[in-house]
């Protein structure tokens, strides 16, 4: 390479730098090999390399997304049984993935046993819009009411607002596993009315709808909170009795095979 061009190259890098573009700066000098091979024209050269580093800033900010979501664990949908988990809706799952709930500013509520599979589809659900570009938080309800009660003064409290509401979607993971203080439910319900036709909430929840009072204590702000969440809301039941335990004792019913394999070796664990 002549004198020159390497003068060039440094100068162009420092250019690049400066536009921040990193992937075009990694791939320029390597594109321009091919291009010059392929005999591409200097437009279908820059395309190229603008492809490029759209895909890797895409790619970059989804990774973001899903590190700001906090999910406990990463679950799919590819290793959700539908077959053994009859009351969920398969056709309805695969179209709350295409996430226009989210656009239309609705609410999923997943109601069932535990270990039957609510946070798994949450998660998937979840993680599909962080793929698709909103916003999302996957939080345990009785973390989220611990933050807020514990967030004593005034800005911190508000801060904390600023964040949920900044969200697309929020995951209200275990609502009603523990009672909530009067204090704790008057947050929880703060939460989900602010959410309300703004943010897209996803509640799951062992709880069916007559005992939701024996959580959140008065009459009136059970019927407040149902009313907010339930408006606009598609309702999954996961039916039946936890997975794990499904999933143990047809081990050990089926002929031939180990029946001393615990269930925490079973392969479908977290
Ligand atoms: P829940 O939130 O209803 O208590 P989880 O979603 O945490 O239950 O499920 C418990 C465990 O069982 C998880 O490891 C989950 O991945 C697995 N699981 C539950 N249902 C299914 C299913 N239908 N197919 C595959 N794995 C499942
Ligand atoms: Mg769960």
């Amino acid at each position: 390479m002549k004198a020159t061009e390497t003068k060039s190259v440094v100068l162009l890098h420092h250019h690049l730098k400066a536009l921040r573009l990193p992937t075009v700066a990694a791939e320029c000098e390597k594109v321009a090999a091919q291009a010059a091979a392929d005999n591409a024209d200097h437009l279908s050269y820059l395309l190229r390399l603008t492809e490029l580093e759209l895909l890797e800033r895409e790619k970059r900010a989804a990774e973001r997304r899903m590190k700001a979501a906090r999910f406990p664990t990463i679950k799919t949908l590819e290793t959700f049984d539908f077959s053994a988990r009859p009351s969920v809706n398969k056709v309805l799952v695969a179209e709350l993935m295409r996430c226009d709930y989210i656009e239309k500013k609705e609410n999923i509520l997943m109601v069932g046993n535990p270990g039957t599979g609510k946070s798994h589809l949450a998660t998937a659900l979840a993680a599909q819009a962080c793929a698709k570009g909103y916003r999302v938080r996957f939080i345990r309800t009785t973390e989220l009411v611990t933050a807020l009660i514990e967030a004593r003064d005034e800005r911190s409290f508000l801060r904390l607002k600023g964040q949920f509401a900044k969200l697309d979607l929020l995951v209200l993971d275990e609502l009603g596993y523990v009672p909530a203080s009067k204090v704790g439910s008057e947050l929880l319900f703060d939460v989900i009315s602010t959410a309300y036709e703004r943010t897209s909430l996803i509640v799951t929840t062992n709880l069916p709808f007559e005992s939701w009072t024996e959580v959140l204590g008065s009459e009136r702000l059970t019927g407040a909170t149902l009313d907010r969440l339930t408006h606009r809301c598609r309702i999954i039941e996961t039916k039946g009795e936890s997975y794990r335990l499904q999933d143990a004792k047809a081990r050990t019913n089926r002929p031939g095979k180990s029946a001393t394999r615990t269930v925490d070796e079973a392969p479908t664990q977290s």
